[in-house]
């Protein structure tokens, strides 16, 4: 098994523990900034799975119906990816749009929001439950 196999199935492994994370703190919060972030991790599995596919079928040799190889399995990739990552980027923002006309205020102590901590600052994201204070300060703030 090639270097690049190994570490295309590695990433879909570490973006699934990130994906079950962030799962499980918009889970126990309930808050959309969360669900965003695991809409954002679902398309970081699916692609990684899709890349893994391309690779694998990039990587075959030029047949009779494929003369020049298989190497656009990769342009295939991406695109599916692109798509993807609209798709969740119009998902996110209508569940930012449905929480903007009826907000409510977040129950989430900071065991909560460490939670998410957990999945994000191991691999090198900014850390949300420091951002997240402010935001619910803010949305509490103006529904009062
Ligand atoms: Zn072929």
């Amino acid at each position: 098994m090639s270097t690049t196999i190994r570490l295309a199935i590695a990433s879909i492994f570490v973006g699934a523990l990130v994906l079950g994370i962030k799962t499980l703190a918009w889970w126990l919060t309930g808050a959309v900034a969360l669900l965003a972030d695991a809409l954002e991790s679902t398309v970081n599995v699916a692609t990684a799975i899709a890349a893994l596919i391309a690779i694998r079928v990039a990587a075959r040799p030029a047949d009779a119906s494929h003369p020049y190889g298989h190497h656009k399995a990769e342009l295939f990739s991406a695109v599916l990816e692109g798509v993807m990552i609209i798709v969740a980027a119009l998902l996110i923002l209508r569940e930012a749009y449905l929480g903007f006309l009826a907000p409510r205020v977040l129950d989430m102590p900071i065991e909560r929001l460490l939670v998410n901590g957990l999945a994000t600052v191991p691999f090198g994201k900014s850390p949300k439950f420091v951002q997240l204070p402010i935001k619910m300060h803010h949305s509490t703030s103006t529904a009062c």
